[in-house]
């Protein structure tokens, strides 16, 4: 049980393409109160939790949301000094923190007398005509400062961006990449741009406020940055993420190793033991849960074998290393080559996967295509 994942649901902001499910001023008067609560349940689930588990060594841990900076550094205190107390946190665990940009040097100073050593910060662009497009709210001189300010202090620094925006042209993405580039992140995730339901952003562009992305665009925009990013020493290792050398998010590979991990809080989901659970979502109602002395899980999804297999299938070749298939087989007693070898043999000869040294990849063409590609691969 290597990772724990700690869900804060809470945000002030109203990104319009965000369909998460915060709460913040507008929806919750009590939020103040519920932030306390809410620690406290984060921190007594901790401890429901490590009288469940049997292998307490954790190298990973990673506070998302939502916007966790949006506890005050004594909530994050108070949560992570509960898990030294009912975990093994390995001395040179990665502990992350997401963040808003425009974090004031104090709370940095903060989190950095708490042991966090990594922070991402979700930018989305830095072009000043399409930031307020998406209602985001920081500038571009926040974003500077606050980078600066945390690698000045020791972080490892993680910026998201989101291309293939209403409008966004080459020139502006190109721009984006350079700034990025030009503030030595150690770490970046690059995101086409998804229109979700109940968005306001899908709402505007439906309503031909604003107009429809060019999903080509998007793909150049993705290989544009796959050279930029490779020529500037970033290693892509996974389909949307980019990392100088010895910086690939640990805690994410986790996940795209199909390896157990425990998530805590409102709304959080977890995988181990076979089986996969997401906590109750609502935040007052996930408290009660926790302090009625129960795991607070609302739904519980056996993951018999076969799922586990093709869910290690697609999340594994979703990194640039692949899948190591002496490894799956090891796992599944499955070799991948006979089980789907036809689909195989047709996608090496379009040349959307590659298959050597016993490892599948999806090749640069087969990224492009991920998806189409992964569904003919399943077992
Ligand atoms: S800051 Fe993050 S969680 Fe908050 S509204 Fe924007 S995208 Fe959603």
């Amino acid at each position: 049980m290597p990772s724990i994942y700690l869900h804060i649901p809470f945000c002030h902001l109203r990104c319009n393409f965000c369909n998460l499910h915060t709460y913040g001023m507008g929806n919750y008067d009590a939020l103040p109160t519920l932030r306390d609560d809410y620690t406290a349940a984060l921190c007594r689930e901790a401890e429901l939790w490590a009288a469940e588990v049997g292998d307490r060594h954790v190298a990973t841990v990673f506070f998302g949301g939502g916007t966790p900076t949006e506890l005050s550094v004594a909530q994050l205190g108070a949560v992570l000094g509960a898990l030294r107390r009912c975990f093994d946190i390995s001395n040179d665990a990665e502990i992350t923190v997401e963040g808003y940009p425009g974090l004031a040097r104090e709370y940095l100073v903060g989190l950095q007398a708490l042991g966090v050593n990594r922070v991402s910060f979700g930018v989305q662009s830095f072009d000043p005509t399409l930031l307020p497009l998406l209602d985001r709210q920081h500038t571009i001189d926040d974003v500077a400062r606050t980078v600066q300010e945390a690698q000045s202090l020791g972080f490892s620094v993680a910026l998201d961006f989101i291309y293939g925006l209403p409008g966004q042209t080459m020139a502006q993405w190109e721009a984006t990449l350079d700034q990025a580039l030009a503030l030595s992140p150690n770490h970046l995730s690059l995101y086409a741009l998804s229109i979700e339901e109940a968005t306001r952003l899908r709402a505007l562009i439906k309503a031909g406020v604003l107009p429809t992305p060019d999903a080509d665009l998007a793909a150049d925009m993705y290989r544009r940055a796959m050279v930029r990013l490779a020529e500037a020493g970033f290693e892509h290792y996974e389909i949307s993420n980019w990392a100088r050398p010895g910086h690939a998010c640990r805690h994410n590979q986790v996940y795209w190793r199909n390896e157990p991990w425990l998530g805590l809080g409102a709304g959080a989901y977890g995988w181990r033991a076979g089986e996969r659970y997401t906590n109750i979502l609502a935040p007052t109602h996930y408290i009660e849960a926790v302090q009625a002395g129960h795991l607070p899980i609302g739904r519980r999804e056996p993951i018999d074998r076969h799922t586990e297999m093709n869910e290690t299938l697609m999340l594994g070749l979703r990194l640039r290393a692949g899948l190591d298939l002496t490894a799956f087989e090891r796992r599944f007693s499955v070799r991948l080559v006979e089980a789907r070898g036809p689909a195989l043999a047709e996608l090496v000869r379009w040349g959307l996967v590659s298959l050597a040294r016993d490892t599948l990849r999806l090749t640069d063409q087969g990224l492009l295509v991920a998806n189409d590609v992964l569904v003919r691969l399943l077992v």
